[in-house]
């Protein structure tokens, strides 16, 4: 019986940045009418998150930076101009709104709650249908619709609190990873290695700023096929040398042809392919371990339709079956 894990909660959708705004609860709600129409749903392991502790946080983040957030999260107890605040812009994609803070705890804590369930062997894998998301925030920054940076606190914790000696965190959203790499740069234990769309968005990654982290930027209208190549080119040795005892995956899926964000040619059959090279590498260093939380991802159906195949591969993963 294979144990994948979904985390969701209804704090998740809580969290919205107004009228128009593409990071949008309806991404989750969608994944999830799509999830139980196919049935696939029936097949996860569904789990409701902890809410992560703010000192957490400060795994990955600077702790003045936490505690200005957290501060930002408590304009919503007082009536300032005597008008309810409905949202506090902190960067010019991104603001909170009264539940903002909660859906962030609440994230972080899917992230940490997947990895230890993954460590401890309680799950194989673990998906974090998650809202807000994660990559772009750095060290000191909020950025790019994300407020703290999930991925790389899960990744801390791994490494700094269950002394997992190696990871590789691989980033397939269509925007580069700047927060995580931000954060990881430098550090051995950790490799990064993503593929994005340049020029673009956050307009960083073209130059790898350490030896530890292995960016393919590519073109605008760059298809699947050639995506395939770069990735079993570039990515896989790196892998393979790594050794990784652990996987992390920032699964964004607005790669995706008919998203309009950006302008890349993926389909849900390549987000399928990449997620079984990622769990052959899985299955031959990391015992398997692999936790993957949402990106981006912004039309609605294809968002849905690419986070079913990756979760499809998922359940069909077997420690010691082979894909071939
Ligand atoms: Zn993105």
């Amino acid at each position: 019986m294979n144990k994948v894990g979904f985390y969701t909660h209804p704090d998740f959708e809580a969290h919205e940045m107004g009228p128009g705004h593409p990071e949008c609860p309806e991404r989750l709600s969608s994944i999830f009418r799509y999830l139980e129409k196919t049935q696939l749903i029936k097949q996860l392991q569904v789990t409701a998150p902890p809410l992560a502790a703010v000192e957490d946080f400060k795994l990955a983040h600077d702790a003045t930076h936490i505690d200005r957030l957290e501060e930002i999260s408590h304009l919503f107890d007082v009536d300032v101009d005597g008008y309810p605040r409905s949202y506090v812009q902190i960067d010019p994609d991104t603001a909170f709104n009264p539940h903002t803070w909660q859906a962030v705890r609440r994230s972080v804590g899917a992230a940490l709650h997947a990895t230890d369930a993954v460590i401890d062997g309680r799950l194989e894998q673990a998906f974090c249908a998650v809202r807000p998301p994660g990559h772009h925030a750095e060290h000191r920054r909020a950025m790019g619709f994300c407020v703290v940076n999930t991925v790389a606190v899960a990744v801390k914790h791994a490494l700094d609190v269950r002394s997992i000696k190696r990871v590789a965190v691989i980033d397939f959203d269509v925007h580069h990873g700047n927060g995580t790499e931000n954060i990881l740069s430098d550090d051995d234990r950790v490799l990064m290695v993503g593929i994005f769309q340049h020029p673009f968005y956050p307009y960083s990654g073209s130059d790898s700023a350490s030896d530890n982290m292995k960016n393919i930027p590519i073109p605008a209208r760059t298809d699947g096929k050639k995506i395939r190549q770069l990735i079993s080119d570039q990515w896989l040795p790196a892998l393979h040398a790594h050794q990784p005892e652990m996987i992390f995956i920032s699964a964004g899926f607005d790669a995706h042809r008919e998203d309009d964000l950006g302008q890349l040619g993926l389909v849900e059959d390549d987000y399928a392919w990449i997620t079984q090279l990622i769990c052959k590498v899985a299955q031959e260093h990391s015992g398997g371990r692999i936790v993957s939380c949402l990106e981006g991802g912004y039309n609605l159906s294809a968002l849905a339709r690419s986070v079913h195949a990756h979760l499809k591969v998922l359940l069909d993963f077997q420690m010691n079956s082979s894909f071939d």
